[in-house]
């Protein structure tokens, strides 16, 4: 496993609810390795899908310091936050989040536009995602012609075009049926490992974290306890047994 490329620390997000105050995310620290699967469990509520947001530049911490490479997250203004989210990051969603009126290529190929890539080589490198996903034949559809399954490996597509060194997913199979779940998982694992890409997942599905390098599990905001799974596998610190 690589280089920590993310270094998350001591970290809170307390939401202000009138005279309540709510302690979403309440003191993290964390390291996220370069390349590795790394899955956020934890009941509804525990603070998990505040926590991505936080890590992927979505919305500003309380207190604490988030570092990606050397750059702090939380003292970015808005501008570069942005610019910081186009570079480095990709997203997937459980609600898909495609652009309704354009087709699935012009969907993908929107991170691209951003980063002024020429229109010949942006949909020559869609068209290339596209077909990783298995969906070259539905190149020209709205999402609104396509099944939610296709909808996501759309999205998928669309969060890995640009090779970003992180891809955060947030409940990416939480409106998808069982076979489909498992086709989805096996396809952006899979695609984030062949570039040595850091996979943030959050989820609630325990079985979902059989994908995982390693399962940080949340509860009151809190991290209650890490399951490091490469350990073992040889990539493990050395035992002392
Ligand atoms: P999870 O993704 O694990 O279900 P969340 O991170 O969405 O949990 O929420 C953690 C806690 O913070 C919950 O109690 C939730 O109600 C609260 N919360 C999340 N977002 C907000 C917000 N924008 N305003 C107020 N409270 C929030
Ligand atoms: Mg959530």
């Amino acid at each position: 496993m690589g280089e920590n490329i993310i270094r998350i620390r001591n970290v809170k997000k307390i939401y202000q609810m009138g005279s309540e105050s709510i302690p979403a995310v309440n003191g993290i620290s964390l390291n996220i390795r370069q390349g590795e699967v790394c899955c956020l469990l934890g009941k509804s509520g525990s603070g998990k899908s505040t926590l991505l947001n936080l890590v992927a530049g979505l919305e500003k911490p309380t207190e604490g310091q988030i570092i990606f490479h050397k750059k702090h997250i939380e003292r970015m203004n808005e501008d570069q936050l942005a610019d910081f989210r186009q570079k480095y990051v990709g997203f997937v969603f459980q609600s898909y989040n495609l652009l309704p009126t354009l087709t699935a290529l012009e969907n993908v190929t929107l991170p691209l536009i951003f980063k002024s890539v020429p229109v010949k080589e942006r949909n020559e490198r869609a068209m290339e995602m596209l077909k990783a996903v298995g969906l070259e034949e539905r190149a020209t559809h709205k999402p609104q012609e396509m099944s939610g399954g296709q909808q996501q490996r759309v999205s998928i597509a669309r969060a890995f075009v640009n090779r970003p060194p992180v891809v955060f997913a947030d409940e990416p199979t939480g409106n998808l049926d069982t076979r489909t779940t498992y086709e989805m998982m096996d396809l952006i694992t899979g695609l984030a490992k062949q570039n040595n890409q850091t996979l943030v997942i959050v989820t609630h599905d325990l079985e979902l974290s059989e994908y995982a390098d390693r399962i940080v599990m949340l509860q009151d905001g809190k991290i209650e306890k890490i399951e490091d799974r490469t350990k073992g596998k040889g990539e493990g610190e050395e035992g002392h047994d």
